[in-house]
């Protein structure tokens, strides 16, 4: 999908951001993004959990935006073993969002 954006609208650093990725933004507010779509995502068979995860497993949202210095949220993330991975953890860059 990125890719697309990027060939589509001629633009080259995207950076992306989710629910649950920092400090106060809640997973469970992926309600709101849901409730912004307008349907959309249950049309497409997702549906969000109680914990704010999405189902089907592995179903990620949250906002693009254009950056020069793409940024990952995963800078923030101590999750280990993640398969979907964008960057190192960043323990400085942790510790100042908190
Ligand atoms: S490391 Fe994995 S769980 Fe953590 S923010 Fe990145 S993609 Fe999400």
């Amino acid at each position: 999908m990125r890719d697309k954006i990027k060939a589509d609208y001629n633009v080259h650093g995207i950076s992306h951001i989710n629910p649950g990725s920092i400090q106060d933004w809640s997973t469970v507010e992926v309600n709101k993004i849901f409730d912004l779509l307008e349907g959309k995502p249950s049309d497409l068979g997702l549906s969000v959990l109680e914990s704010g995860m999405i189902n089907p497993v592995r179903s990620v949202s949250g906002f693009m935006f254009l950056s020069e210095n793409e940024f990952h949220n995963c800078i923030l993330c101590r999750k280990v073993d993640c398969p979907n991975r964008r960057a190192e953890f960043e323990e400085e860059e942790y510790i100042n969002s908190l």
